[in-house]
């Protein structure tokens, strides 16, 4: 029996209303997955759709994006989505650099924008 698809959510704080609207009109594929979310994100994403199952980790610089590497290397996650702010400098950018190493070292599809991210998802809602 395969298990319920897992998908890792991340946005930087200029790029959370377009999760916001991105997770609302992706609400039909989301909503057949487990979400992990870094904390904030996590609570735009219920805001936008309280029906999901949404678990909210840390926030992204107290160390939310270091969990989400961490369930990505213990094979929890299918699918990365991070929205990630290219105009602002970051104090945790560090770990979002290692998060995404991490992704790459295992394999996951990982979605940077929102373009992508559509596309992820078109794959994922087959
Ligand atoms: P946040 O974290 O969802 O808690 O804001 C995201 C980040 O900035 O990495």
């Amino acid at each position: 029996m395969s298990r319920q698809k897992c998908i890792a959510l991340i946005a930087h704080d200029e790029k959370k209303d377009d999760m916001a609207a991105f997770a609302l009109q992706n609400e039909a594929v989301l909503a057949q997955a487990k979400i992990f979310a870094t904390g904030t994100t996590g609570g735009r994403v219920l805001e936008a759709c309280p029906s999901l199952d949404v678990t909210r980790l840390k926030s992204g610089p107290l160390g939310g994006d270091q969990q989400i590497g961490a369930l990505i290397a213990t094979g929890e996650v299918d699918l990365l989505i991070f929205f990630v702010d290219p105009l602002t400098p970051m104090p945790h950018d560090v770990d979002v650099k290692a998060l995404m190493r991490l992704a790459i070292v295992y394999d996951i599809p990982m979605a940077l924008n929102r373009a992508t991210a559509e596309h992820l998802l078109d794959f994922a809602g087959d």
